[in-house]
């Protein structure tokens, strides 16, 4: 039931928004749940939180929502994420290699997308997200026209944090190994026309989305974000980091994603690659390694030690397969007190951004690999999800638990999903079985964004329609088209 309108005004705080009846997972320190809670928003702040009985007494709301016995947990928060790939994605056979097709698709569609493609692909990517539970995003600074990401996000309602377009200073085939630094100097490649193309250019970018940062109630706020990959020379690493330092932002990069990739690394270091970083000074709490799934002992002790996040992507790896889940050392660092954030990086790389996805493939991936069924629990990957992907974007003080004074970004799901019933443990029955199939009302900032499974601010079988036709459109101008697969299954 949904009421708008006060329904006793005596002796009440006034909130705009206040859920009822909800089973609260807070995720605050103590790990506290609240089984018939209330929440109150005013503005796009968390006014109350606590039994429904205590907190709906003190209150008059302009509009409650009855959750009806629901779930409701923090917003999740995607940590690593290439948002105006959505429009491309399928388009790759299951056979495709993915060193070819950095060079031979990637790079030229960056000369060929528009800022209109690329902000219908971010609308795509954020009605995505907030359908699966999604409130706020970290993208991986390979939007061209930030603009363009941020109109979508606001359109939308979700919170992104948008890194400057491609802080890179050496050519692009360095990333996955595939070429040295002087063959790829040597080598005429594809660049990106619109990226920079050498220090100087990246220079000149970087630091650019900072300037959302000046309001602080700001929706889209920014970061900085350094390609990685072989891709930055040291000073350029420098630099980011201490730019990012001085704005309290976080500076994000991937790292360590493929074997060849980092062997390149250590190769060109001469040492384990985050020894390295971590004498360039690039390591702490404000750093945010995507991927990093090859790791040495050593290098895992340093995560730990410096703090510096983790933004784990275990499809990305799995669907090339790179190993990262056989390999990856990040629920060893989670049980070892360091931060892990999750990641659904890209359409491609995992196809659809879908955080209980990578919730649920982290805790599988870690029971198998450890052969041990408590290596991380359901709890463990909601928490990664929220309070762990907050503070790899940067945002914990505002984002990523349920309590009084923090954002007002909240998922609420419906009992009506079987998967849902019986009526038991709700972190495990989230994360086990019903995931975002229950996703039903998300709060972000305050404002409802999606109502009872709809968008109240949008009309989204049109906007659906549209995202597809530009994409085809785009596709065509490329010369490309989505192929049946010639590979069929091998009976
Ligand atoms: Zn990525």
């Amino acid at each position: 039931m949904d009421t708008h309108g006060p329904t006793d005004t005596s002796d009440t705080t006034p909130v705009d928004l206040l859920i009822r009846h909800a089973h609260i997972i807070t995720m605050d320190d103590a790990g506290t749940r609240i089984p018939d809670g209330a929440v109150a928003i005013a503005g796009n702040r968390i006014s109350h939180v606590g039994p429904d009985a205590d907190v709906a007494t003190k209150i008059v709301a302009a509009r409650t929502i009855d959750a009806r016995g629901g779930p409701l947990h923090p917003g999740l928060v995607e940590t690593h994420l290439h948002a105006s790939f959505q429009s491309i994605r399928g388009v790759h056979l299951e056979d495709t290699i993915e060193d070819d097709i950095l060079d031979a698709f990637y790079l030229p569609w960056f000369d060929v997308v528009t800022s209109e493609e690329e902000g219908s692909a971010c609308l795509l990517a954020s009605l995505e997200m907030i359908r699966n539970g999604t409130t706020c995003f970290m993208e991986a600074g390979t939007v061209l026209d930030t603009e363009a990401a941020a109109s979508a996000a606001r359109t939308v309602g979700i919170r992104a944090v948008l890194g400057d377009p491609f802080i890179w200073d050496r050519p692009a085939s360095v990333v996955q190994g595939k070429a040295s630094l002087e063959t790829a100097r040597r080598t005429e490649r594809p660049r990106v026309q619109r990226a920079p193309q050498d220090l100087e250019d990246a220079l000149a970018v970087l630091g650019g989305e900072l300037r959302r940062n000046e309001d602080p109630e700001a929706l889209v706020t920014g970061h900085i974000a350094v390609n990685g990959l072989g891709t930055a020379s040291e000073a350029l690493l420098v630099e980011a980091k201490r730019v990012a330092r001085a704005a309290g932002v976080t500076l994000d990069m991937h790292h360590a994603y493929s074997p060849a990739d980092t062997a390149a690394d250590r190769d060109r270091y001469g040492r384990d690659p985050l020894i390295h970083l971590a004498e360039l000074g690039i390591l702490d709490s404000h750093t945010t390694l995507a991927h990093a799934n090859h790791l040495t002992d050593v290098e895992a002790d340093l995560v730990v030690e410096t703090g510096v996040n983790l933004a784990w992507a275990p499809a990305a790896s799995m669907l090339w397969g790179h190993g990262g889940t056989l390999h990856g050392r990040h629920a060893e660092i989670w049980r070892r007190g360091g931060n892990i954030g999750l990641g659904s990086d890209s359409a491609n790389w995992s196809n659809d951004f879908d955080l209980f996805k990578q919730a649920m493939l982290a805790l599988l991936t870690a029971r198998d690999v450890h052969q041990d069924r408590t290596y991380l629990v359901a709890d463990d990957v909601l928490r990664m999800a929220t309070r762990g992907g907050a503070r790899a974007v940067g945002l914990e003080d505002r984002i990523g638990s349920i309590e009084v004074g923090k954002k007002a970004d909240l998922v609420l799901h419906t009992l009506d999903r079987p998967e849902l019933r019986p009526v038991t443990d709700m972190v495990r029955n989230l994360v086990h079985a019903a995931r975002s199939k229950s996703v039903r009302t998300v709060v972000v900032d305050g404002r409802v964004v999606l109502d009872d499974g709809v968008f109240p601010h949008l009309d989204e079988p049109a906007l659906l329609a549209r995202i597809d036709e530009r994409a085809q459109a785009m596709l065509r101008r490329m010369g490309q088209q989505a192929l049946p697969d010639p590979m069929p299954g091998r009976r």
